[in-house]
């Protein structure tokens, strides 16, 4: 069918929405029927070009703004977001496939960035000191940085946006969003709001599209910030990209996170934060569990006791069938992809538990909850991402065996111990490579006020996003020192 036919997403430039007739677009499906729901245009050169005018023409007035004053336009958002949850979670349910509750967490995580970002007048202010020199005073001022920009990935298509548009805007910054081409309706409602919430036009604009747009943004010459989430492969590309054009950058990418279970954990409370780290959002999430490694002699109990959870996780359509506990993924590369991994590692020698590739023949873009046992260190599956409801158990005999294999690593996002022992947490928490860790947490995704911390392949740059690294990141300081006259002290008799 021609793109004609379809809703062609609208871009936000100025002020104003308008639907670019492009002759490239990119299919949305709904990943639970496989359908095709709208289209998403690949803008060009020509959009980018006006998107970062807008940018740059709003930011003088949006930047001297009082924070105050930009803070209440984020009080007004944050009350449009509570008002659309339902409305904004059905959205994420249809583009993305998650469940509503899953859609509904995904907001709510960046809801609170939003509220992080209400504080924008406390969290941005400087610091001084009186007399550093004779007579002089030192002062430090936050001031932000001009355009910036965030490209987005398709799995949290409302949290990672909200990581990036909220606090860069609270600082003073105007900015272009590049969602993921895949989810595009999620962030034209977002954008929508903001609107509404009384936005000044040309403060958050919104294009579409793929490379060609996100290179435009790496290289543009009136853009000083990139914020990227997404694969290693291109956070790199960006990282490389953008710092070699002079920006600041910021630059999430892949994952292998680790669910570590020792013999003195709580049985029940773990299995159902395994559960929900694996195969919630069907295994896409950056923070996911895929390594489910069972210390000594608790491995043959917890691999029965997943294997049974598995078997009766229901996998369906969200939004027809409301007691879905796992959607399907994004779409038919992602489907495609994951089980030409799950034929490979069987092939190398693990043992397949549970097989997913039996939903391959119903509608939509599903692959089943997969559990492998005898995964070892040395399989390609042991480091490399999948992306998918795809889990596989390693047996190390003790924690310092399991903390050794756990550090070859190459990604460092997220780690977690589930124990009753303040000692194995102490020393997990000491000594595991990676940059978020949980004790007893499935998905130690921290909250707004603290960094999104991820370690070596899993994060390019120094400053994350969220939390105090965010508002460094998108401001700047100028230090000021300022000498006065000191007559005053002659004529006080000091
Ligand atoms: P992706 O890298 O394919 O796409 C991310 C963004 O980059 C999209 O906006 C896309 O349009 C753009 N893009 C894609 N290919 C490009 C290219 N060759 N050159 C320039 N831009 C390109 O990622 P995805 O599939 O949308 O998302 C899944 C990945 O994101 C996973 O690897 C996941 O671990 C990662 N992720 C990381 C975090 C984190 O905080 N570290 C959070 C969420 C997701």
């Amino acid at each position: 069918m021609p793109a004609e036919s379809y809703e062609i997403i609208p871009s936000f430039i100025d002020g104003k929405w308008i639907s670019i007739k492009k002759e490239k677009h990119t299919n949305v499906y709904n990943p639970a029927t496989g359908k095709i729901i709208s289209k998403t245009p690949m803008c060009g050169d020509e959009e980018l070009d006006k998107a970062v005018e807008a940018a740059e023409k709003a930011f003088f007035s949006w930047s001297t703004l009082p924070s105050n004053k930009r803070a209440q336009i984020l009080f007004n958002y944050r009350a449009l977001l509570k008002e659309n949850l339902d409305e904004i979670a059905e959205i994420i349910s249809t583009e993305n496939g998650k469940t509503l509750s899953e859609a509904k967490g995904d907001i709510q995580r960046g809801f609170e960035v939003v509220e992080f970002a209400c504080g924008i007048s406390q969290l941005s202010k400087g610091e001084s000191l009186a007399e550093v020199a004779p007579n002089i005073d030192a002062t430090t001022i936050r001031e932000p940085l001009g355009v910036c920009a965030g490209i987005s990935p398709f799995n949290f298509p409302a949290m990672v946006p909200m990581w990036m548009f909220p606090l860069a805007i609270a600082c003073g910054n105007t900015f272009v969003l590049k969602p993921s081409e895949k989810v595009p309706l999620t962030a034209v409602k977002l954008v929508k709001l903001f609107e509404e919430a009384g936005l000044p036009k040309g403060v958050l604009n919104l294009i579409h599209g793929g490379k060609d747009i996100v290179d435009g943004l790496c290289t543009h010459p009136k853009i000083s910030a990139v914020s990227f989430v997404g694969s290693s492969i291109v956070g790199h590309h960006v990282y490389s990209l953008a710092s070699k054009n002079g920006k600041r950058v910021q630059a999430g990418g892949a994952a292998k996170n680790a669910l570590l279970v020792m013999p003195d954990a709580e049985p029940d409370s773990t299995l159902r934060a395994i559960m929900s780290s694996s195969f919630g959002c069907a295994g896409q999430r950056c923070m996911a569990g895929s390594l489910l490694v069972g210390v000594g002699d608790v491995k043959e109990s917890l691999k029965e006791k997943v294997s049974d959870a598995v078997n009766k996780l229901v996998v369906g359509d969200p939004i027809k069938n409301k007691n879905t506990e796992m959607g399907p993924v994004i779409d038919g590369n992602s489907q495609e992809r994951i089980s030409t991994i799950i034929e490979k590692v069987e092939n190398n020698g693990a043992s397949l538990i549970n097989d997913g590739r039996n939903l391959l023949n119903n509608e939509g873009y599903f692959i089943g909850p997969t559990l492998f046992d005898n995964v070892n260190p040395n399989m390609n599956v042991f480091s490399e991402e999948i992306f998918g409801p795809v889990l596989s158990i390693l047996n190390p005999k003790n924690l310092t065996e399991a903390i050794h294999w756990l550090n070859k690593l190459n990604y460092g996002n997220g780690a977690t111990i589930f124990t009753s022992s303040g000692a194995s947490a102490k020393e997990f928490r000491a000594s595991i490579k990676c940059g978020m860790v949980g004790v007893n947490v499935g998905v130690p995704a921290p909250m707004a006020m603290f960094p999104f911390s991820g370690w070596n392949e899993s994060f390019y740059g120094d400053l994350h996003m969220q939390g105090s690294e965010g508002v460094m990141f998108y401001t700047r300081q100028k230090v000021v020192l300022s000498r006065w006259d000191d007559s005053y002290k002659y004529k006080q008799g000091w």
